[in-house]
């Protein structure tokens, strides 16, 4: 049986699924929204034998054939939102929209190429990273091919563009920083804003450096902060914990956590010198090396501040047996 606290009605009789994920996260929210007969789903979560059985159940409980989902929508493409996607059209025939750059990102990681994953070794080595921890890093990245799989065949939908979406029409709006690519939906008629993980409430979205994306996703994450804080919105539907309302006082609250952060390391790095490895461990602790998913998100997320900080002439860097080291001059402010 569904448990219980599975499935959430919403108004307007859409549905919020709790889809488990097998990591710290706990759950990815997968929607499900109703067209007259059929239904769109949107993020369908990542692909295991817990997951798909709570999808079969939970489309039982809802009364919902595999052949009323219409739709799949993605508002990005990481693993707990998009692994499902290929899976769930197989079994509904359903189209799955996604963006262009989000499609480039998943065939890129998940696709059979090793460059990915060479690419972040080197960059991770070349910060300090031990090669024992890579290499628990690399089989833990190799770990999830499985859990996207099948990839679906998508349909391109972009920023900039509309979405009638539960007979409404929603804005597709670019949200980088998270995941480049990546869109949040906002409804104008009822305030609503599909949030993908760009602003979460209680957890901080990590903002990561991934080879191959932009130089400085924190100074694009904060942007588009900014940006979103233009929106009124009544209700926002995020990719993990629960609905929420006061969507602008959680932007505030991600900005000043992320200003804070780049305080904290400006004045840790003018205490002395260190690699991103070795700051990562000063933030985050040494107890990560256990759990390499965890500490690839903490050293990607490290170096995001590192280089928004150089970016911004507030640290310096340089090499030392092909290792950077960071140094801050001044302190940062609180
Ligand atoms: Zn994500």
């Amino acid at each position: 049986m569904t448990d219980i606290d599975t499935i959430t009605e919403l108004p307007d009789g859409w549905k919020r699924v709790k889809v488990p994920l097998p990591f710290s996260l706990k759950w990815v929210n997968s929607y499900i929204v109703p067209e007259g007969t059929s239904y769109t789903i949107i993020d369908p979560g990542l692909r295991t034998e817990q997951s798909e059985r709570v999808w079969e159940e939970a489309l039982q409980a809802c009364g919902i054939g595999w052949e009323q989902i219409a739709r799949i929508v993605l508002t990005h493409q990481h693993p707990d939102h998009y692994g499902l996607a290929g899976t769930i059209q197989e079994k509904s025939g359903a189209p799955v929209l996604m963006t262009e750059r989000s499609h480039r990102y998943a065939r890129r990681l998940w696709g059979g190429s090793s460059e990915y994953a060479e690419a972040l070794s080197a960059l991770f080595l070349s910060h300090g990273m031990p090669g024992e921890l890579m290499q628990s890093i690399a089989l833990n990245l190799e770990s999830f091919v499985e859990k996207v799989s099948p990839q679906p065949g998508v349909t391109y939908i972009e920023a900039g563009g509309q979405l009638t979406l539960g007979k409404r029409d929603w804005l597709l709006i670019d949200a980088p920083g998270h995941a480049y690519g990546a869109l949040c939906l906002y409804d104008q008629t009822k305030r609503w804003m599909i949030c993908g993980d760009q602003v979460l409430p209680q957890i901080t979205p990590n903002v990561s450096v991934v080879p191959g994306e932009e130089a400085d996703p924190l100074a694009d994450f904060l942007e588009s902060l900014a940006h979103l804080e233009q929106y009124d919105v009544e209700l926002a539907l995020p990719g993990h914990r629960d609905p929420f309302a006061g969507f602008r006082k959680r932007i505030a609250e991600l900005q000043s956590f992320h200003q804070r952060r780049l305080s904290e390391m400006r004045n840790r790095l003018a205490r002395q010198p260190l690699t991103a490895f070795e700051l990562c461990e000063n933030l985050f602790g040494a107890r990560l090396r256990d759990n390499p998913h965890n500490l690839r998100f903490a050293m990607a997320e490290t170096l995001a501040h590192l280089f928004h900080l150089k970016n911004r002439g507030l640290v310096s860097s340089r090499s030392k047996s092909g290792v950077f080291l960071y140094d801050s001059e001044s302190p940062g402010a609180g």
